[in-house]
């Protein structure tokens, strides 16, 4: 048991102890997808063979995972995913729109106009945006220039075939990350931009805290916009604002119940593991991919 420094404790369930949440059973394997984030130390193709090899049913490609590779080398490593029998889900990520400087949001729409090619060559249906954000001036500007952005890209989106997801990152990150801390925030931007090429990537280490989270993904499932859902968990004390994110089952969000809400807003898509984790980028990979494994089963 830790203590955080308020006193209050804190003590992770021993593995498969976890009281499932009553009506939530455990999620279908073959809905199990990793962002290749995850397992960073793997190359691409590492991380391909390894997944498919334990089974798991999709895959986010991350934009540094494919960084410096041509067309070519993208369109064929897009057919390695499928032909390993996994199902290509997101590429991970585009966005940064807010900006005080203008040449600097034109950059940030052609960043995201190669985003498009890299998803297409790739057969990734779906861009995950972190939207951006910019110290210099008001969150409310910065919300203001996500929408103008997209705006601009839905119709090239659209023709692409591509989603473009907006993901509330958490309010920690409302410096220069993201000015869209919750999911109303972004439910808010999808009434906005109103174009069907824009939906909602949901990140449970984003929302766990969201009061009304519920009703806000009811909200988010009714306008067709919930297209994405990543898990994994919060740990008690995070000792990194950016690389110490948990396990599933390893700290306080009660994932279940958030998956619980998702499914009956209509969502049936991946469930996609996504841990950044210094932690656990310096171990075996091999190991750490059978604990998500099991993770997925007991904790999500
Ligand atoms: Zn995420």
């Amino acid at each position: 048991m830790k203590s955080t420094p308020s006193g209050s404790t804190f003590r992770p369930p021993e593995p498969g102890h976890r009281q499932r949440v009553a009506g939530v059973d455990p999620p279908d394997p073959a809905r199990l997808a990793l962002h290749t984030v995850t397992t960073k130390p793997w190359d691409l193709e590492t991380a391909i063979e390894k997944y498919a090899a334990a089974g798991v049913g999709g895959i986010s490609v991350w934009r540094e995972t494919i960084a410096d590779r041509d067309r070519a080398d993208r369109t064929a490593a897009g057919r390695r995913i499928r032909d390993a029998g996994l199902t290509p889900v997101s590429l991970v990520r585009g966005g940064f729109f807010a900006s005080a400087d203008v040449e600097e949001r034109e950059r940030a729409l052609e960043d995201n106009r190669i985003a498009l090619t890299e998803a297409v060559d790739l057969r990734l249906p779906a861009i995950v945006l972190v939207c951006g954000a910019d110290p210099n001036q008001p969150l409310e500007t910065s919300r203001e220039q996500i929408a103008e952005a997209l705006v601009e890209l839905a119709p090239e989106a659209r023709d692409a075939g591509v989603s473009l997801l907006v993901e509330p990152l958490h309010p920690m990150y409302s410096d220069t990350r993201s000015a869209v801390p919750s999911l109303a925030a972004a439910n808010e931007i999808c009434r906005t931009v109103d174009d069907d090429a824009v939906g909602v990537a949901l990140d449970v280490y984003h929302l766990w805290w969201e009061p009304g989270l519920e009703e806000q993904i009811r909200l988010c499932g009714t306008g067709g916009r919930l297209r994405a859902f990543h898990v994994c968990d919060w740990k008690i004390p995070t000792t990194d604002p950016l690389l110490d994110r948990g396990v599933m089952g390893e700290g306080c969000i009660d994932i279940p119940a958030v998956r619980r809400a998702v499914e009956r807003a209509g969502f049936t898509g991946f469930i996609e593991v996504e841990i950044f984790s210094d932690v656990y980028w310096r171990g075996d990979q091999e190991a750490y991919l059978d604990r998500i494994i099991g993770a997925y089963r007991d904790y999500v």
